[in-house]
């Protein structure tokens, strides 16, 4: 028995037999070929097959997992049809006499290596793609069969490396039970993919596929990030029990999803949900969101190989305002930059990205690629209750150029007679501290606030928020940030008709739902799955004990000693979280 740590990609526990999926090892023939033109139609046949499968297991994937994850696939289908690609395999073949199979291999790789050295993520993803479409076509010319994960007899745990679309898309739902790969971060496909299927995963395990064999049992706990391998029976019971309670408690939490956020004392607040694609609003349905706090759409762009137009924008928010026809949709302008960067737009390199030209400030700089998104989001919000809102915002002078711009598209759309919504909210994010100190100047210019702890945090306690060495700094409870959270609900309640909203991740964690309850924010946005805890903990408590706990907390000179306080004080009105 050994245990290994990894990252957590997605909740719950998964008991069950290992199966190592690994990519069958291809030996290519690099000798050089007299039949330049059977090796040229040897490829171009592997190109159709290859694009007859992907367009099954694009149909398989949509059916599935839903439009989103089935562009996935629309996207391989493109670098099959890449131009460059095409032609950088046919100039090996009649130039240097290569076999189809060695030359594809030499492009696709000399591809891989081109965006795998880039050290981002979103480009490395597209490094995925390529080598996966590379294989594909590979294996066609070579006739090699792969693994089939489509059709399994037993209950499996996948070890991989990576897995990718492709293999995820088509594996056998009810069949695999969990996930453990090698590589992976919370935002990589595999992870994205476990979350939307509900299957626990725990990624970035390194080497699991080399200490792990097929049949060995295995347990993904998903809950902490550990993978256990040959467990004894005694270790095989207790997880069976904490399967049994994980299960227990969602079930529980299940009862609340049609009852309102409200205290014991009647006051009520809104729970709703974070997204980053159409596909995720299910998962907001299922737990009880009755609308959307943050749609976070750069993942529209991120997953387009070129830059989304206006229509296929506003398709996409309209489909999630039409799942919410009494609920909020908050639609965040696109958030681009520090960490997350475009292929086909091109951005200088900078010292300081999160300090640079990201979001709102990247949008004033790309005003055309701005108006696209606002006028989509425009026309889309004819469809439900749309809200927009600008991120990263610093302070009150770009609020008022935002509103300009959207000014000018209201006026083209009105020109060129095309139906928007006339009446739609405006607000911000407020997750600079400028931004939250000057909240009441603000909050003049704007109908709704969201409070985006997640960058709020980093900038105030200047502790990069992905920088594991400065994560002791990183601590939403320090009393800087309920200074300023507190600051900002003040300023909203000093503005009639103004709600304040959070979306970062302190909106979801139930040690901060008190306080946040009695700080009196309005609305509480998070994770999905978030939502039935912060829900029981809200209608188990009274506003006015509340208000008082968050009093109190705000009294207190460190973060450790507010955790403290909201524990010890749930403790005695026998809240359990
Ligand atoms: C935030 O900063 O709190 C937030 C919700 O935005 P993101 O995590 O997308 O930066
Ligand atoms: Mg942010």
């Amino acid at each position: 028995m050994f245990i290994k740590e990894g990252i957590i990609a997605s909740p719950g526990i998964a008991i069950a037999k290992a199966l190592v999926y690994e990519k069958v090892a291809v030996e290519v023939n690099k000798d050089k070929t007299e039949d330049r033109l059977g090796e040229i139609k040897k490829f171009h046949q592997a190109l159709e097959q290859s694009q007859t499968q992907l367009k099954k297991i694009k149909i398989k994937a949509i059916s599935e997992l839903g439009e989103e994850e089935g562009a996935i696939f629309e996207a391989h289908a493109m670098v099959l049809e890449d131009p460059e690609l095409i032609e950088g395999v046919e100039t090996e073949i009649n130039d240097n006499q290569f076999g189809a199979a060695y030359a594809v291999k030499i492009v696709t790789d000399r591809f891989f290596k081109i965006f795998d050295q880039m050290d981002d993520p979103y480009f490395s993803a597209r490094a995925a793609d390529i080598r996966d479409v590379g294989t594909r076509v590979l294996y066609n010319i070579l006739g090699i069969v792969q693994a089939d994960l489509s059709k399994l007899d037993d209950d499996v745990i996948i070890i991989a490396d990576d897995l990718t679309p492709s293999d995820t898309a088509q594996m056998d739902k009810k069949r695999v039970m969990g996930f453990a790969t090698n590589i992976g971060s919370r935002t990589s496909h595999t992870a994205i993919m476990a979350r939307s299927l509900e299957i626990p995963a725990v990624l970035g395990l390194t080497d699991i596929t080399e200490t792990v064999h097929t049949g060995d049992m295995i347990i993904v706990d998903g809950l902490k990030g550990v993978v256990t391998v040959n467990p004894d029976d005694d270790q095989i019971k207790s997880y069976e029990e904490k399967r049994r309670a994980y299960h227990a408690t969602l079930k529980e939490l299940e009862v609340l999803k049609d009852l309102d956020a409200v205290t014991l004392d009647g006051h009520k607040v809104e729970l709703v949900g974070n997204i980053g694609e159409p596909n995720d609003v299910g998962g907001v349905l299922k737990n009880g969101g009755m609308g959307v706090g943050l749609y976070r759409t750069e993942f529209l762009y991120m997953n387009s190989a070129t830059l989304p137009g206006e229509d296929k924008q506003m398709a996409a928010y309209r489909s999630v305002l039409e799942a919410f026809p009494n609920g909020p949709v908050v639609i965040r302008t696109l958030d681009i930059g520090g960490d997350k960067k475009l292929p086909y737009l091109p951005m200088d390199e900078e010292l300081n990205p999160f300090l640079g030209l990201r979001a709102i400030r990247l949008c004033f700089k790309e005003v055309d690629l701005f108006k696209t998104q606002l006028r989509a989001i425009l026309r889309a919000g004819v469809y439900g209750h749309a809200y927009i809102m600008f991120p990263m915002v610093s302070s009150v002078t770009e609020v008022r150029q935002a509103k300009v711009i959207l000014s000018e598209c209201m006026r083209e759309l009105e020109e060129a007679n095309i139906p928007y919504d006339k009446d739609i909210k405006v607000g911000v994010m407020i997750e600079i501290p400028s931004a939250a100190i000057t909240s009441d100047i603000i909050a003049k210019e704007v109908d709704f606030f969201s409070i985006g702890t997640n960058d709020l945090c980093q900038y105030t306690m200047a502790a990069d928020r992905m920088n594991q060495e400065v994560s002791y700094l990183y601590d939403p409870f320090n009393p800087a940030i309920l200074r300023l959270v507190k600051q900002v609900i003040m300023a909203a309640n000093n503005q009639p008709g103004l709600f304040t909203g959070m979306c970062g991740e302190m909106a979801g964690d139930p040690t901060a739902a008190i306080i946040l309850l009695g700080l009196g924010l309005d609305e509480f946005s998070m994770s999905a799955l978030c939502i039935p805890q912060i829900k029981k903990i809200i209608r188990s408590i009274r506003y006015e004990d509340a208000k008082v706990i968050a009093h109190e907390a705000l009294n207190l000179e460190t973060g450790e000693a507010v955790v403290d306080h909201v524990l010890t004080s749930m403790k005695k009105l026998k809240i359990k979280i």
